[in-house]
């Protein structure tokens, strides 16, 4: 579903550029839970960026559930964005003055889910999360790190994308709680998702089915699970001294 292949990011700037990714190139398998790891700096959030087409790369293609990203227009890449992908952002990205099933419902507004159905979907995505009944009016402002990481994630599975990109979702937690939001994570894999998620934590990162190690831009492990493009595999498949040899 994600496949991203040699792909570059260079920042410009007055102070020049920033080389930040070098030929990056990574594919993710549906239902997939992959695990990005790497020293702070290294370029993660800059890789889930454009994973999550919030940004787009210098050089290098991305293709997310077989449409190239670089083809599609504004309108086309906020419609895509909106139906397959969650993201979760590393600093939250919550509105505090608005309450929780408020900032849960916000994605919706970018779909044509009628108003009557949102409530609810927002419902569903909260008990997925476990965030008790009691908070889902307070406002941002008033719950704990992990209450607001979990009301992230509900904001992130309120349209039921099939893919979810979280940015250090447990950054923040004590391990408790960062076990709380993994239970989450675990249940939507097998829900069906496909997942890839940020850490530092290498004890998270070996919960993943695959850990991607990045440094210095570069990816260093785990990276790129060989994928030719169908009408490529079929005319390989299709020549015996290949598949004997
Ligand atoms: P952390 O673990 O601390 O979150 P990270 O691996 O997510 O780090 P990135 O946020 O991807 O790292 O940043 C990688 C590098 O790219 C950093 O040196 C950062 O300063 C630079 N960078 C990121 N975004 C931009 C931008 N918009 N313009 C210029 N430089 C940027
Ligand atoms: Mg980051």
């Amino acid at each position: 579903v994600i496949d991203i292949r040699n792909v570059h990011r260079i920042f410009e700037s007055e102070a020049g550029c920033a080389h930040i990714l070098h030929n990056v190139s990574l594919a993710v398998n549906p239902g997939e839970f992959v695990a990005i790891t790497g020293p702070s700096g290294s370029g993660k959030s800059t890789l889930m960026n454009i994973l999550g087409c919030l940004d787009k790369p210098t050089a290098g293609d991305y293709y997310l559930q077989g449409l190239n990203v670089a083809e599609l227009d504004d309108d086309e890449l906020t419609e895509v964005r909106a139906l397959s992908i969650g993201f979760v952002f590393q600093s939250f990205n919550l509105l505090p003055r608005l309450t929780v099933i408020e900032n849960v419902m916000l994605p919706l507004a970018y779909t044509n889910v009628p108003r009557s159905q949102r409530e609810m979907r927002a419902v569903h995505a909260l008990q997925a999360v476990t965030l008790p009944v009691d908070h889902w009016d307070h406002r941002i402002s008033e719950l704990s790190g992990g209450q607001m990481q979990r009301v992230a994630i509900a904001r992130a599975l309120v349209n039921d994308p099939p893919i979810i990109l979280a940015d250090e979702p447990t950054g923040n937690l004590d391990s408790a709680t960062g076990a709380l939001v993994m239970e989450t994570f675990h249940k939507l894999q097998k829900r069906g998702k496909t997942i890839v998620l940020i850490t530092h934590d290498p004890g998270i990162a070996a919960e993943a089915d695959r850990a991607v190690t990045i440094r210095d831009g570069r990816i260093h492990d785990g990276a790129y699970i060989p994928h030719a493009p169908r009408t490529l595999r079929g005319a390989v498949d299709s020549l015996p001294m290949i598949s004997a040899s």
